[in-house]
């Protein structure tokens, strides 16, 4: 195998960055843009000693659900299925999920993955990095695996006011010759831009991002921003840190209250530039209706929702069970969460705890914590065993597991099955269209 060399390939399955893989010579060889199932032609490179890279030059035998990609810019990074017709994204998805749960040796039904209608402009949050080009600061996503920055002001995940509020952004980036961030140096101004919109409320915050305390030619960026009344906020934050984390913990209202507002079937939540809202709330209220359907709440019960970010599946349960115990990592969102019960008139049903989860759950169960139905959204890691040993000890008849990796979810599902648990509802839900990721609703019960 020789660096350069083209050869022809047989694609059979996908990695979980949607890299296509097929076997050459004993090596694995990752080819992005490629599907399983097809014949495609490449060059060689990367060669290692158990894998090497295959450049895509054309596809001889195409998937039968393979589309023209509907984005131009799709060496960013974001969407890797943009070229596979929507209906079969879905089924990707969910064999997806029945290949983890295979792996750990558990044989379930999967529903069907739930898709959305029109799966565009679903996104109520765009981040553009900002980094120096060569006319000045340049907006736009990373291209994969790097932080090389492809430039992008029309992306079809985001809903069209984004593109025109970038427009008067990359204006004043020019007028006012604001400097990108230079990320080797650790030096310039501007790092990213957060824009956040609240799908029912029609209430949008824009959240600047800044290496240092000064934000030069703010005065002129509002008189532009002005012609969009939906704007609410528009916040400074400073994040002086290296590394990848995107906001720091610094905000500075320029406009507005420095928050927006919106509605989800009903409830009213109050977003701060940092706090966890879920992407898409078209499929967020199916998700969260999964997943209170599966709790089968008659009104009786006591629910812990750990892992409760703000508050939002908490407040579903809270207005059909008695009463709902919720434990969050992070202070600033369990802040939230109560102000959100407060809001939401269910604040003498609800309780929440901020700490970690392993260390929360088992200290409430020693003090007498009792639920009668748990559910879990834990990050993309999945449950800590001290999470899952204490819902086995405590044993309520019904556990809803809402995950957003395939891979944790079997492995926790495994230790759930093997200490009493029966699964009895499995259902994918497509938060992210075009992407890999898939969100899974598990109902287990104990009989
Ligand atoms: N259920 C919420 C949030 C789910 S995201 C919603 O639908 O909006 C997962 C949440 O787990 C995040 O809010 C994160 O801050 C929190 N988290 C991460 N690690 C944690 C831990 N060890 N203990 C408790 N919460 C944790």
């Amino acid at each position: 195998m020789t660096q350069g060399h083209e050869t022809r390939l047989q694609i059979d399955s996908l990695t979980d960055k949607g890299d296509g893989v097929g076997q050459l010579d004993g090596r694995q060889i990752y080819v992005t843009g490629a599907l399983p199932g097809e014949t495609v032609s490449v060059r060689l490179h990367g060669i290692k000693p158990n894998y090497a890279q295959g450049e895509l030059l054309a596809v001889l035998q195409p998937h039968g659900a393979r589309v023209a990609n509907f984005c131009p810019h799709d060496s960013c990074g974001g969407c890797q299925l943009g070229m596979l017709e929507y209906p079969a994204q879905l089924d990707l998805k969910r064999q997806r999920l029945l290949a983890a749960l295979a792996k750990r040796g558990i044989q379930a039904e999967v529903a069907a993955c739930l898709g959305m209608d029109r799966p565009f402009a679903y996104r109520n949050k765009a981040l553009y990095a900002v980094r120096p080009g060569p006319q000045g600061a340049e907006l736009g996503f990373f291209r994969k695996h790097s932080h090389e920055l492809v430039a992008c002001d029309d992306c079809a995940l985001q809903p069209p006011l984004v593109e025109a509020i970038l427009a008067e952004v990359r204006a004043w980036l020019g007028a006012c010759r604001i400097p990108a961030y230079d990320e080797q140096h650790h030096s310039g101004v501007l790092r990213y831009l957060m824009l956040r919109d609240g799908r029912q409320s029609g209430e949008w915050m824009l959240v600047l991002v800044t290496l240092g305390e000064t934000l030069p030619g703010v005065d002129d960026l509002l008189a532009r921003l002005a012609r969009f009344p939906a704007l609410r906020s528009v916040v400074h934050n400073i994040n002086p840190a290296r590394g990848n984390r995107i906001l720091g913990f610094d905000n500075r209202t320029l406009r507005g209250d420095g928050v927006i507002e919106d509605a989800l079937d009903g409830l009213h939540f109050c977003l701060s530039p940092l706090a966890f809202y879920q992407i898409n709330p078209e499929q967020t209220l199916r998700l969260y209706r999964e997943a209170l359907s599966q709790c089968g709440l008659t009104g009786q019960e006591t629910v812990f929702d750990i892992y409760c970010g703000i508050g939002t599946i908490s407040l579903f349960l809270a207005r059909q069970a008695a009463r709902v115990v919720g434990v969050e990592l992070v202070p600033e969102a369990i802040e939230d969460a109560r102000r959100n019960a407060e809001r939401n008139g269910l604040a003498d049903k609800t309780e929440f705890f901020a700490g970690k989860a392993e260390a929360l759950v088992p200290e409430l169960y020693r003090q007498g914590y009792r639920a009668d139905v748990v559910v879990v959204d834990p990050p993309r890691k999945g449950c800590e065993p001290a999470v899952l040993q204490t819902m086995l000890t405590m044993a309520p008849h019904t556990l809803v597991y809402v995950s957003c990796d395939p891979d944790s979810l079997a492995r926790d599902l495994a230790v759930l099955l093997a200490g009493g648990y029966r699964l009895a509802q499995v259902t994918p839900v497509d938060m992210f269209p075009h992407t890999l990721h898939v969100e899974t609703v598990a109902r287990l019960i104990r009989d």
